[in-house]
């Protein structure tokens, strides 16, 4: 994505409906040939360290593959910011859960829940 948003895809073309070849530009300002086709993923290369000779995805694929097909690119941004907001709202119900349970608990078995927490812990300072 930073790949794409810094405009690393430097120039590319479309061979046919999905297949796209284009100059990315690597760290260390590394040019690279990269060629994507989005129905057979298998047979998309890059000559990077990384992706040269394996079938592996690499950012400049991505990068390639967002410059040609923009509407990818936000559909991922969406589904990633739909993700990062289940994320917080599991995260936000794990806590209530937490505090509910805390809550259930009397003071009477609190108070003999740290007492017992505190001697396990002078144990365990005493053993070391
Ligand atoms: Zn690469």
């Amino acid at each position: 994505m930073d790949y794409y948003n810094n405009k690393k895809v430097v120039s590319w073309k479309t061979f046919k409906n999905g297949v796209y070849e284009g100059i990315v530009s690597g760290s260390e300002s590394n040019m690279y040939t990269v060629h994507i086709d989005t129905e057979h993923p298998g047979k998309s290369f890059c000559n990077c360290p990384f992706a040269d000779g394996r079938r592996v995805v690499c950012k400049h694929m991505i990068a390639l593959y967002f410059t040609a097909e923009p509407k990818v690119s936000k559909d991922f941004l969406k589904e990633v910011e739909m993700w990062e907001a289940e994320e917080e709202e599991r995260e936000r119900q794990h806590y209530e859960d937490m505090r509910k349970y805390a809550k259930s608990f009397s003071k009477m078995e609190l108070q003999e829940q740290l007492l017992d927490e505190m001697v396990q812990l002078e144990e365990r300072r005493n053993y070391w």
